[in-house]
């Protein structure tokens, strides 16, 4: 029985599609009292528009007087209690707007405000008044949607009334997304046995199980060494989720990952499971909405955004790889972190969570060493699997500038020569960082980001990765005219390249984001190298997370210093990860030629040896004496705009705000930011330190209220990248 949707309850809040914080009083007419309730999306009149919102309370009473009805209610479409709940604590938590936090909850373009459109439908139906023979006569006209606003100007009357009949008649229709059913599933031939779990794998699945039986919060941290076999985990506990008649979120981080792990759930659970990403297209994605919704799909895999799917009857959510940062969203409100929200998905619905990591962040360690997780360990690799030797190579003593050291050729030859596969990995795609004069040492920059161009050798081209502004490389310097400008450094493609000059017959491949932007183009790679009809892989980071290929026996990590340098407190950790990954990829014992220029660096050190424990205790006792997370929480003020003065006073003003308000609160700043100026707009930022989150909230919360003119203001609670 629900009694939100009561009839005595006739007004309603509704959530429109706006950044504002309002919520708009609605009326709901009698015909739609017994169907509109909590979570319920709504088409209203908004202006001179029409759109679409969410219900989020039912009311008996009003101050307002002269409300607008609610015109009609989505059918098939709508939030549950529970999805309300987390979109408000996102909300909250995250100083963001419940519109933002709203959509993230719906298919694509359910919240929208859109421009009215009309269409026949029924060219059978004869007029019953001379305006609807007008309008019809019109539509017929043009032979396509018509806009009201259209229809009220080349009309000598109000249309609406007459609009509306037509609609109920279904005469007409007004435009709506279109939906169109589809299987997006990756179909591998992959066959495989039944494996047995072993001791360690079972202990973990027997510690969770319980809490997806009875339904009950937990959230474990799974640290098991690459080679432990967590993806096995997982799938027990989805087959006994699935056995509850429960359903399953797998989150990944990025979609990259997604052919391998998706045959494998394919394979085990067939046409219940569905991928699910923000690149499908919008009619796609409703539908995979819709059979979750109904619950036909009950197992969804896929990155951050398929956290929000309305699974019905969630047993439990795992997230795989859970220090990846690209379980945040750095680009738009609301900034949210998938994990942490994962977390609180889990509080709401009363089910287990389990973070799955290698490599867990510094954040979820310290959070299982103080109960907060439970930790569950995974010493041992599976049978056959055993960790490679690790051989570093100091590249100042390296008399040649090509990417590769003597032994890593070596190495490769041999590797070769056995048929074995190989994995070379820099994590910078492109050509070569830059092009730089060797007369007057100039360096091309992007004219809208304060950023350094990276040469495209394929296209011939100069890219910003920031902006992806573009431009043909020239002949001669810019700055001084001197035709001698050589790339320096080096990046994928130059790999690619020389590669093949010193292995003319071997068949290799790249991946990278130039690559993977290619529609399927990067599963196909990866078949192909599981399939063997490729021996070299050569990508960014995108070949050093998850995957797993047995037969390679050689890692060549070219460059293992790339991103040491950042102005980012995580900087060590990031690398630290990042080469563990890459060293796991060789399962069957082999060997990695780890490359760099400062092979005495702890993260490289730490990294090369697997001892994750050692670089936890050194970076904890770093946070701790500099005051970071998880000591401190972050926040980050940032102010953009495209007038540098404008840009600086506004955060300078800021922070006086702040010193105001505020005690207890560390301010850094105001400061450039690292990058300085992005797509023609200046950046300036604070970043606040405190104990207390709820402080933190409060100020930003305060400035959100004050708008300035020209400018953005960008709040992020717990930024994960501060470069
Ligand atoms: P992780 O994600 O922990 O790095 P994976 O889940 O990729 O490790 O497992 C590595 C490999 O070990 C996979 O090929 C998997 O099929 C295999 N494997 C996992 N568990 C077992 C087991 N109990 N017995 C045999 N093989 C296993
Ligand atoms: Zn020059
Ligand atoms: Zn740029």
């Amino acid at each position: 029985l629900n009694l939100e949707s009561s009839s005595d309850k006739r007004f309603a809040e509704v959530v429109l599609p706006f950044r504002s914080r309002k919520t708009y009083t609605y009326f709901v007419p009698e015909r739609l009292r017994s169907v509109v309730r909590k979570g319920s999306i709504v088409v209203v009149s908004f202006r001179e528009r029409r759109g679409t919102g969410v219900v989020i309370e039912l009311k008996r009473e009003t101050e307002i007087a002269d409300l607008k009805e609610i015109i009609e209610v989505e059918k098939e479409i709508s939030l549950k209690e529970e999805a309300l709940r987390l979109a408000k604590w996102m909300a909250e938590y995250y100083v963001a707007s419940l519109s933002e936090t709203l959509k993230l909850f719906l298919p694509p373009r359910t919240l929208q405000t859109r421009k009215r459109k009309f269409s026949i439908v029924n060219f059978q139906y004869i007029p019953s008044n001379e305006e609807e023979t007008k309008i019809l006569a019109y539509l017929k006209r043009v032979g396509r949607p018509v806009r009201l606003e259209t229809l009220k100007k080349k009309l000598d009357f109000d249309p609406l009334p007459f609009l509306r009949t037509l609609l109920e008649k279904e005469v007409i229709r007004e435009d709506k997304v279109e939906e169109k059913g589809k299987k997006v599933i990756f179909d591998s031939n992959i066959q495989r046995k039944p494996i047995r779990l072993n001791s360690e794998q079972k202990a973990a699945c027997e510690r969770i199980i319980p809490y997806l039986r009875k339904g009950v919060f937990k959230s474990f941290l799974l640290y098991g060494v690459t080679g432990s076999g967590k993806t096995e985990v997982y799938i027990h506990l989805v087959r006994e989720a699935l056995n509850l008649s429960k359903g399953a979120i797998v989150l990944i981080p990025e979609i990259s990952l997604t052919p391998q792990l998706l045959a494998l759930f394919s394979f085990e659970f067939g046409e219940l499971v569905s991928l699910y990403h923000s690149s499908l297209s919008a009619s796609e994605r409703l539908w995979i909405w819709k059979e979750f919704r109904a619950g036909r799909k009950k197992i969804c895999i896929g990155p951050r955004s398929t956290l929000f799917l309305p699974v019905e009857n969630l047993g439990i959510i795992i997230v795989d790889e859970e220090h990846d940062i690209s379980y945040k969203q750095r680009e738009s409100s609301p900034r949210y972190n998938a994990r942490d929200v994962a977390i609180m998905r889990g509080k709401l619905e009363n089910i287990p969570v389990v973070l799955g990591s290698a490599t867990p962040s510094i954040e979820s360690y310290f959070n299982a060493k103080r109960k907060k997780h439970t930790l569950i360990e995974i010493k041992k690799r599976v049978i056959g699997y055993k960790r490679p030797k690790v051989k570093v190579v100091d590249m100042r003593e390296e008399q040649s500038e090509a990417p590769f050291s003597i032994k890593l050729i070596e190495e490769l030859h041999r590797s070769l020569s056995r048929n074995k596969q190989a994995i070379l990995f820099i994590n910078r795609r492109g050509f070569a960082p830059h092009l730089q004069c060797l007369e007057c040492s100039y360096i091309p920059m992007c004219p809208n980001c304060s950023l350094r161009l990276v040469f495209h050798k394929d296209e011939n081209l100069l890219i910003c990765h920031f902006c992806n502004y573009r431009k043909q490389v020239s002949d001669y310097c810019e700055n001084c005219g001197s035709i001698l400008v050589r790339p320096i450094g080096f990046g994928t493609q130059k790999v690619e390249k020389e590669l093949r000059e010193f292995f003319p017959k071997v068949t290799l491949e790249r991946v990278d984001l130039d690559v993977a932007r290619k529609k399927g183009f990067h599963e196909k790679i990866y078949r192909d190298f599981i399939e063997r009809k490729v021996n070299i892989l050569v990508g960014t980071q995108m070949v050093a997370k998850g995957f797993d290929f047995p037969e390679v026996d050689l890692v060549g990590i070219l460059l293992a210093d790339i991103g040491l340098g950042i102005p980012d407190f995580r900087a060590e950790e990031r690398v630290f990860q990042l080469i563990t990954q890459v060293i796991g990829r060789v399962r069957k014992g082999g060997k990695v030629i780890l490359q760099t220029y400062s092979p005495e660096n702890p993260a490289i050190n730490f990294a090369r040896r697997e001892d994750y424990i050692s670089f936890y205790e050194r970076e904890i006792s770093v946070r701790r004496r500099f005051r970071y997370p998880p000591f401190v929480r972050i926040a980050l003020v940032e102010v953009l705009g495209e007038e540098e003065e404008r840009v600086k006073s506004s955060i300078f003003k800021i922070k006086e705000e702040i010193e105001k308000e505020s005690s207890g609160v560390e301010i850094k700043g105001p400061s450039p930011s690292p990058v300085y100026k992005t797509k023609g707009k200046y950046r300036w930022r604070i970043i606040l330190k405190s104990k207390n989150l709820s402080i933190l909230r409060k100020i930003l919360k305060q400035i959100e209220k004050r708008p300035i003119k020209k400018i953005n203001v960008l709040v992020d609670i717990d930024p994960q990248e501060l470069f």
